[in-house]
């Protein structure tokens, strides 16, 4: 099978396992992943139950449509903009799940409160000004505000992962989620405690070197 019809099916997957995992509500929040030069992203406002491969679009990332018979998702200028600026991302999710955006609601950061949150996004998730879904300005917005990081929260709205692959990108929305319902439950006692940078800069490290079957730790 092609890579692009094979990335068809992963993006596919990724959407049911959105809903699964209750990231998204209906047709609200999109996936997609690099497919060499181009994007296979979801179609819009199509039922996540129903979604196979042959419902994916492909496009290239000035915007044309290759390939699909449905329209892409209406953040289709978000993920362009986030593989045009970060060449190291191969797979962008958007979720509308209820605990991140009551941060973005809120319009605060996502803290260094919890320690798999910190070996997964090895920093705070900061929010991206407020705009139109949908816009160029709020992929403006969300780039600009994500710098280097591994997720941004989308102002009154949702938030957005970006990673080497689309499990990547799945994990991340799911440890985000889980650190902002702790840190909702932690300002009943008092607020919690950020773990110290340098310890959140080892924990990342320690992830992406050593975490499960990766390299054994050296004695
Ligand atoms: P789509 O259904 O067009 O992907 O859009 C939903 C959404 O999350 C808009 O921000
Ligand atoms: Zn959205």
């Amino acid at each position: 099978m092609l890579e692009t019809e094979k990335t068809k099916e992963r993006v596919a997957l990724s959407a049911k396992n959105m809903l699964d995992e209750g990231l998204v509500v209906e047709t609200w929040g999109n996936v997609s992943a690099r497919a060499e030069e181009n994007m296979v992203i979801a179609p819009s406002g199509l039922d996540y139950k129903k979604l196979n491969f042959t419902d994916m679009v492909v496009m290239d990332l000035h915007g044309n449509v290759l390939e699909g018979k449905w329209k892409p998702s209406s953040e289709h200028p978000l993920h362009r903009l986030i593989y045009q600026r970060r060449k190291d991302v191969n797979a962008v999710m958007h979720t509308h799940s209820i605990y991140a955006t009551t941060f973005a609601v809120a319009r605060k950061e996502i803290l260094t409160v919890v320690e798999d949150f910190s070996q997964v996004v090895g920093g705070s998730v900061k929010v991206a000004d407020y705009a139109m879904p949908g816009s160029h300005k709020l992929a403006v917005n969300c780039v600009e505000a994500l710098q280097d990081n591994s997720a941004v929260l989308i102002a009154n709205h949702g938030l957005v992962a970006v990673g080497k692959t689309l499990e990547d990108v799945l994990l991340t929305c799911k440890v985000i989620e889980k650190t902002a319902l702790i840190t909702l439950y932690a300002n009943m006692l008092g607020g919690p405690v950020v773990i110290d940078e340098k310890h959140v800069q080892k924990l990342h490290k320690y992830f992406k070197e050593q975490y499960g079957q990766r390299k054994q730790e050296n004695k």
